[in-house]
């Protein structure tokens, strides 16, 4: 039989011993930062007007003589908020000192949203009249229908340049990209223009079959057209050939739904005086 042999690369078991990490000493509360719970409620009433400072709700140890009290803010509009005011203490020396007053949120206290750039931020339709968002150089959603060469140019040059492209009938500068097309696909497909909205779901036939149906020319001509019926909630707006609405032109009411003859006149012949005379 032939017994396994250990090689000088093969682990021992002192090998696979866990290594631990030095053990951290956990700091102490010192007895004096403990106890210097006034001190730390003027520090806070001496930065405001006093009224916002509530009870003390006790106290974190930060470190070595290094301690913050926590008091609740009684202020106006911040429910959930507090006060923490760190507390520090030189070695061999009984002076406490106050190192810093912040307020904080906590739990359930009502704060600002996230900061987000401004170009995040933006939503269809925030823009005001007169007011300019302007699309970087980079942008995935675009590409150059043409150049203005290899040289750096400055802004006189380009607006040169952009004078004769247009006499040459070159068009525009910038068209839209792949990437700008499929966004822009996906994002009429799956709104209110597509097949899934409930207006589409509930028509009697899809917009593809419908007279009122404006086609498009291109690429995506193949999937969405322009609605030009008045009456319709989609006029105007892009719409898939799968989408659909009640206003399709070829929309009928059923039997039942449509307008009963009225029966005939019936000559009445009673007048006032006969109905008191019963
Ligand atoms: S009227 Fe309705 S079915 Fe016809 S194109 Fe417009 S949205 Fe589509």
């Amino acid at each position: 039989m032939i017994a396994p042999t250990l090689t000088s690369g093969s682990s021992t078991a002192e090998d696979a011993a866990p290594v631990t990490a030095p053990r951290q000493r956990r700091a102490r509360a010192d007895a004096a930062l403990v106890a210097a719970v006034e001190l730390a409620r003027e520090a806070v009433v001496a930065q405001t007007e006093g009224d916002d400072v509530g009870e003390h709700q006790g106290h974190v140890v930060e470190g070595e003589r290094l301690l913050t009290h926590r008091f609740a803010c009684t202020r106006r509009g911040y429910g959930g908020w507090h006060w923490e005011v760190t507390l520090a203490r030189a070695p061999r020396q009984k002076v406490v000192t106050v190192d810093e007053v912040v307020l904080v949120p906590g739990e359930g206290a009502i704060v600002a949203p996230e900061w987000l750039p401004y170009r995040e931020r933006l939503q269809p339709g925030d823009l005001s009249p007169g007011d300019l968002l302007p699309v970087p150089d980079e942008d995935p959603r675009l590409v150059p229908c043409w150049s203005y060469g290899d040289d750096p140019l400055d802004s006189d040059d380009r607006a040169q340049v952009r004078e004769v492209a247009g006499d040459l009938g070159l068009g525009r500068v910038r068209t839209l990209s792949r990437e700008g097309r499929d966004a822009a696909a996906e994002r009429w497909y799956d709104g209110d223009g597509g097949p899934a909205s409930p207006l589409a779901k509930a028509a009697p036939a899809s917009c593809g079959s419908c007279g009122f149906l404006v086609r498009l020319a291109g690429p995506l001509a193949g999937t969405f057209g322009v609605c030009a019926n008045g009456d319709a909630n989609d006029d105007g707006r892009v719409v898939s050939l799968d989408h659909g609405c009640g206003a399709h032109s070829e929309a009928s009411l059923g039997k039942r739904a449509q307008p009963q003859p009225l029966p005939d006149h019936v000559w009445d012949t009673l007048s006032q005086d006969d109905l008191e005379r019963f």
